[in-house]
């Protein structure tokens, strides 16, 4: 039997073991860290560090001081980077926590500078978001700062290998960073890791992947799908050739349909986008996904599902491994990660422990 809300279950031995395969992509000089920002991507920032850290993970990106408090109360060692950067009041909590602020301008590298912070720079490359520039370099070259532990950017296209930014990004990168001196270098993301060597530097910052995303349609997808996604059967009924369903009637049957009602909506982070246009996953049968997903509910079509598992009680799967996260957002008209991060965050989570291979 099911429960009424629906669950999110997340696989940590899943979690661990694409660590360890980017780390075996990226090759024995470079080093693969955890990103962990928006609680871990939605699936629980809090969950995730003891098992990176058991896997050799031993550098993290965060979004803010709260997430580098997160991560630093479950691993003394760890080295944390503060994608947020230097902001005022930041100088005590870094020095005393060995937090390390990713600062985006010149100011906030001088600030962690005189706050004896530790400190990444993030150089503006392409993306046109954050970081320091040309010209900021240049001044920056003319200040006795301590050296930066680690001098980043961050590529804007790298899941199209083919786009010209892509070099073009690179090539800006390594002529700035060479203005900077001898220090260690991070550009590439999870899509950056198939870009091949020549953009991997010293350091991989893996987010995506390691959540078992296929940021770059790899087929197979060398990475292990880390979440599931399952509602519950609430009701079941019978309508007639013709009839129409839910908000708008935008479903209409063509035939008796057996309807099911699963206890699902916009409200648990499932996109209002999906409306007619998923599959569901019930026992080892599909049913596709019928008129608009409403705030708490939504309706599949069961007429071709045996009718053992037409029973309220009966969990029905939406995410699962034959049909990731990746192709809901397909489906939906998003991105992965924006489907991962709704649904985790709005949703009941569960984990399967490692040990065990048990929901803990
Ligand atoms: C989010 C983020 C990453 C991780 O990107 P993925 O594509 O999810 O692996 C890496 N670097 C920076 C600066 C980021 O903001």
């Amino acid at each position: 039997m099911c429960a009424d809300s629906p669950e999110v279950v997340i696989d940590l031995d899943a979690v661990q073991r694409n660590f360890a395969i980017a780390t075996s992509i990226a090759g024995p000089d470079v080093g693969v860290a955890a990103v962990v920002k928006s609680d871990g991507y939605g699936l629980g920032l809090n969950r995730l560090i003891e098992p990176l850290v058991a896997g050799g993970c031993r550098t993290f990106f965060v979004a803010d001081l709260s997430e580098a408090y997160r991560v630093r109360d479950r691993s003394t060692e760890a080295t944390v980077f503060v994608l947020a950067g230097m902001k005022r009041d930041h100088a005590e909590p870094c020095r005393k926590n060995r937090f390390v602020p990713v600062c985006n301008t010149l100011a906030e590298a001088v600030a962690a500078a005189e706050g004896r912070c530790d400190y990444a720079l993030n150089l503006e490359t392409g993306f046109s978001r954050f970081g320091l520039g040309p010209s900021d370099v240049r001044s920056l070259m003319h200040r006795s700062l301590p050296q930066p532990v680690l001098v980043m950017s961050h590529l804007a296209c790298a899941d199209d290998p083919a786009n010209a930014l892509n070099e073009l990004q690179k090539n800006r990168f390594v002529c700035f960073s060479e203005l900077l001196g001898p220090t260690r270098r991070s550009l590439a993301a999870s899509a950056g890791l198939f870009l091949g060597p020549a953009y991997l530097f010293d350091l991989v910052r893996l987010g995506s992947a390691l959540y078992g995303l296929n940021t770059t349609d790899l087929v197979p997808n060398p990475f292990m799908n880390v979440l599931k996604l399952r509602a519950c059967l609430v009701d079941v009924r019978h309508v007639h050739a013709g009839a129409t369903v839910g908000y708008r009637s935008t479903f209409r049957a063509s035939r008796p349909t057996r309807l099911g009602i699963l206890s699902i909506g916009y409200a648990h982070g499932l996109a209002w986008s999906l409306s007619n246009r998923m599959i569901v996953e019930i026992g080892s049968h599909v049913a596709p996904l019928v008129g608009r997903v409403a705030m708490e509910y939504v309706a599949i079509d069961l007429t071709d599902v045996p009718d053992q598992l037409c029973r309220p009680g009966q969990w029905v799967e939406l995410i699962t491994k034959d049909r990731p996260a990746d192709a809901m957002a397909r489906a939906g008209g998003t991105v992965a990660q924006e489907v991962m991060l709704r649904v985790g965050a709005a949703c009941r989570r569960s984990y399967l422990a490692i040990e065990h291979g048990k929901e803990a």
